[in-house]
């Protein structure tokens, strides 16, 4: 009996799954507690196409809060109600060689640095539409479920631990209000924002988010268009040069596509025109990124020649 043929795709992700699958190292985060209790060994791969087709391996279909891989989601949203000079005039586009969560502003214009960074990804969400905080929340979901093709929802004990142990981020807003780069309430701000990093997803979804950004802003199952051409090309521009930590250089020089992380062991990637990768394993490397993550973006990106920068 022979086993039924799959295609490259499907049997380079379980090759990319058992290759990595028993790599132990990194750290699950702890700094928002309720992290801490994710199973290290969770590993999950999915790709979309254009087309809509969907491939998987592993424990793609687990969910887990969407933290960082939220910002260049929110920053599209943002670009979406506020225009890009709306937003260019509030938050930077600088990579910057500080920590996510670090407390600095641009010395000359007291903007935040970027969009992928705590105190850029604060003053983004702020920017998105809506009277008050839960209208503003209301759009931040609605607007990460049409990119996910699925109405997402928040894993409210995350929310929680989050909300208890933010203050760092408190004082992010608080530095960035002080100095006129933040306007309203920083309890509200940052409890959109809490919310956000909370909302759940899997690698599949995150597949489908990031081909919806590959396909040019149309989502490839539903096939809604979620945002415009030009401000796609924003949003993957602060991917390539800001989305992985302090590892974006590294990163774009290995695997040579627009990509972001999150603390809780999500990645996902996009080959504009092509696919979308999503990845999740909850253990970190030292500057925050899923170790399993990055490896499997690595080897995929290599065995498919899919640097955007080689040669072709
Ligand atoms: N919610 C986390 C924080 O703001 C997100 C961190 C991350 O994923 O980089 O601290």
């Amino acid at each position: 009996l022979r086993a039924p043929d799959t295609g490259p795709m499907e049997r380079m992700l379980a090759d990319i799954h058992e290759a990595f699958r028993t790599d132990r190292s990194g750290k699950v985060a702890s700094f928002i507690p309720e992290l801490a209790t994710a199973d290290p060994d969770l590993f999950g791969l999915a790709v979309t196409t254009m087309d809509g087709l969907r491939y998987r391996a592993g424990d793609s279909d687990v969910p887990f809060t969407i933290q960082s891989v939220s910002k260049p989601f929110v920053y599209a949203l943002a670009l979406r109600d506020r225009g890009t000079d709306g937003v260019l005039a509030r938050v930077g586009v600088e990579p910057t060689g500080d920590a996510f969560n670090a407390i600095t502003l641009e010395p000359e214009t007291g903007r935040p640095l970027n969009p992928m960074v705590n105190a850029g990804a604060l003053l983004t969400s702020s920017l998105v539409g809506g009277g008050d905080a839960a209208e503003r929340f209301d759009r931040v979901l609605t607007g990460l479920s049409a990119f996910a093709g699925r109405q997402l929802t928040v894993n409210e004990r995350v929310f929680a631990s989050e909300r208890d142990t933010g203050d760092r981020n408190r004082a992010i807003g608080y530095l960035m209000r002080g100095a006129g780069a933040l306007r309203g309430p920083v309890d509200e701000i940052c409890e959109v924002y809490f919310r956000q990093c909370a909302v759940e997803v899997t690698a599949a979804d995150l597949a489908v988010m990031a081909g919806t950004l590959a396909r040019g802003g149309v989502n490839p199952l539903t096939g809604e268009r979620v945002l415009n051409e030009e401000h796609v090309n924003h949003v993957l521009t602060v991917m390539a040069t800001c989305g992985m930590y302090d590892r974006a250089g590294t990163w774009l020089f290995r695997v040579g596509l627009p990509a972001k992380s999150g603390v809780a062991g999500g990645v996902c990637a996009v080959l504009p025109g092509q696919l979308g990768i999503g990845v999740f394993s909850p253990p970190l490397d030292e500057v925050g990124n899923s170790v399993r993550g990055v490896r499997a973006c690595e080897r995929l990106a290599s065995r498919f020649a899919l640097h955007l920068l080689a040669p072709q």
